[in-house]
């Protein structure tokens, strides 16, 4: 894989798309590093080599062109604490002065540029826009994986502007792509991808890829429920998306069909409200009686569950067993967490992403005892579905 350790970039000027789309609070400020702090290794590469930078990044959605909300002047103070060199800013992408500020760069200096989707060419996947993009710098690289399932100008596009020698990936792309390849195409077995969250209809796609390649999927979280019912249960006012049963039931013949074996929970902490104060019990899982609604895995299932984790060589995490955000619903999914710490321990790769499964594994300080926590959650899931991603395959060829 072509990473920013492949190039020498002294003399070089590298245009670099990351994702500093970071929170902000009423003040303007950054609420939240990590994003900024994830490109730093890849920008002290750079600088190191003796090379300068041009950085582009999106912030939110802005709607109307330039707003002062979406400004990324806001980010620039904290993008050059963390770097510890002063980032000059410019107040458009593609204007004059923006190219008179990337031209006028020496080594060792640092420009961010203004957000690019203040420009509806960018999300359009425009190609002058792209075109003009790339003259800021003559190494192009990515570092931006929450943004690589878009091929838009900045994160696709642009790269078929640079020959292969001058573009590749910022570190945080790289050990990204490399995570989910050791996960889909050099897994070694068992391999168990555990699936929750609250809906199948968002998660079909990758559960019929995962079937192709692991041997266990365990369902949890409220998607289960849909398939408890497809199977003839009664899941009393559980979640359930009942335009999905059929789905369900398909998925379930398929399971069989390809030899994957697929768990589905036996028993279920039911509440009587969607709540934390909610009066709760265990109930069988295809028995919850009417007026009960399933929020958290039952103990018969976590251990279960827990079985074929810790018995996994390789294991991907996308979605809570349940309702996690609320303590009387959280055990399902804390043990599932500490179960994945176990295997990481026992010499098993656990990859963690895509939305609510991050913010759990956080919730349980235990990010650093897993292989490895996505920073993408979109784009990971993407990557699940296609098997790859336009920002990936744009600089692969
Ligand atoms: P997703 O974004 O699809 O991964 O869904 C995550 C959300 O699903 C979390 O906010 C959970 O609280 C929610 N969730 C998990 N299990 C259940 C359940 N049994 N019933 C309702 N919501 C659930």
């Amino acid at each position: 894989m072509k990473t920013v350790n492949s190039i020498n970039f002294l003399n070089k000027r590298a245009v670099i798309r990351v994702d500093f789309n970071v929170p902000l609070n009423d003040a303007f400020e950054v609420t939240d590093l990590t994003r900024i702090n994830a490109a730093i290794p890849t920008l002290k590469k750079i600088l190191k080599d003796g090379g300068s930078i041009v950085l582009m990044s999106h912030l939110g959605r802005p709607k109307e062109g330039p707003t002062n909300k979406y400004s990324l002047k806001h980010i620039v103070s904290a993008v050059s604490k963390q770097l510890g060199v002063e980032v000059k800013f410019v107040d458009d992408c593609i204007s004059d002065d923006a190219f008179n500020a990337s031209n006028n760069l020496k080594n060792g200096e640092v420009l961010l540029l203004e957000n690019l989707r203040f420009y509806k060419e960018e999300e359009k996947g425009d190609e002058k826009f792209a075109e003009k993009l790339s003259k800021h710098g003559n190494v192009y690289v990515n570092d931006a994986f929450g943004t690589a399932h878009r091929a838009h100008a900045s994160t696709a596009v642009m790269a078929k502007f640079f020959n292969s020698d001058s573009k590749c990936f910022g570190f945080v792309m790289a050990g990204e792509v490399e995570s989910i390849t050791k996960v889909l195409n050099q897994s070694q077995k068992p391999f168990t991808a555990i699936i929750g969250g609250a809906k199948v209809s968002d998660k079909i796609l990758i559960i019929e890829q995962l079937m192709n390649k692991a041997n266990n999927i365990i369902i949890g979280g409220g998607m289960a429920f849909t398939f408890v019912k497809a199977m003839g249960g009664n899941i009393g006012k559980s979640l359930c998306e009942d335009d999905r049963l059929e789905t369900a039931k398909k998925l379930l013949e398929k399971a069989t069909e390809k030899g994957v074996k697929l768990f589905i929970p036996t028993d279920a902490v039911v509440a009587d409200s969607f709540s934390n104060d909610a009066k709760f019990k265990l109930s069988n899982i295809k028995t919850i009686e009417d007026g009960w609604m399933g929020l958290d895995i039952g103990n018969e299932s976590i251990k279960q569950f827990g079985d074929v984790i810790k018995n996994s060589k390789t294991i991907l995490w996308n979605g809570p067993m349940g309702v996690f955000e609320m303590s009387n619903f959280e055990n399902g999914t804390k043990q599932a967490a500490f179960d994945i710490v176990e295997a990481t321990k026992n010499g098993a790769y656990t990859l963690i992403g895509g939305g609510d499964s991050v913010a759990a594994i956080n919730k349980y300080n235990l990010a650093n005892q897993v292989s490895y926590v996505s920073t993408g959650g979109g784009a990971l899931l993407e990557y699940i579905e296609q098997g790859s991603l336009p920002g990936v395959k744009a600089i692969e060829g």
